[in-house]
């Protein structure tokens, strides 16, 4: 094991795009694990929240007893919430209000944009480094308000759309659908950065032993 060696990065997959997010772990240099229930927490590095619809998910945490497991989980390891994702990331919701991890210093409100007819690609400029960045945004949430801890990396109509909070990350657009990595490496890099090599080694054992069970 060097210290290259690559983390295992969880993805809910209770609904939503979670097959895609897998894919695009594992393009990114990362070991990627569908998550569906609170002991497939065990020997993961990081975890993403997919994008898909809020409440349902929401609905099925509560329905398995995942809400509190995943709360402290994410409040522990890195953490990257996609559209629905960051909804359940933030600090409050609104547009209609509903529960959420409270994990992001951010306001959100859902459905900000208008119904399904407003999806849209943009393509524009960010913090991350290779040039303009293409964006895909479904039902898109808004990002209202953020707290003084998170940094904004993206941007569209001057309201945040990537945003980085030590290391939880949210975007309230889809990276898993475009074939650009570099949000999905930006999130690898991040959980690397958190988990010391000899922990990742541990984890990446363990997640074996799990996946002969
Ligand atoms: N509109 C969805 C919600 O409110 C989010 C859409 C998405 O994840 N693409 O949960």
């Amino acid at each position: 094991m060097t210290p290259q060696s690559p983390p295992t990065i969880g993805v809910l997959a209770i609904q939503g795009n979670f097959a895609q997010h897998a894919q695009a772990l594992a393009e990114a240099g990362a070991e990627a694990d569908e998550v569906r229930k609170p002991d497939q927490r065990a020997g993961l590095d990081g975890l993403i929240l997919p994008g898909g619809e809020s409440t349902t998910i929401l609905r099925f945490l509560e329905k398995l007893n995942f809400f509190d497991v995943l709360q402290d989980f994410c409040g522990d390891k890195p953490v990257f919430g996609t559209c629905a994702g960051a909804i359940l990331l933030a600090r409050e919701v609104r547009h209609p209000a509903q529960r959420s991890l409270g994990l992001l210093d951010a306001v959100v409100e859902r459905n900000a944009y208008g119904r399904q007819i407003d999806s849209t690609i943009l393509t524009a400029q960010t913090e991350l480094p290779g040039g303009p960045l293409e964006m895909v945004f479904i039902r898109a949430p808004r990002i209202v308000e953020t707290g003084a801890g998170v940094e904004v990396l993206a941007r569209r109509d001057g309201f945040p759309v990537l945003v980085r909070q030590g290391s939880i990350m949210a975007a309230t657009f889809h990276p898993e659908l475009s074939t650009d990595r570099r949000v999905h490496r930006m999130f690898v890099e991040t959980v690397m950065a958190a988990t010391p090599p000899c922990e990742r080694e541990q984890n990446q054992e363990q997640k074996q032993v799990l996946r002969l069970r």
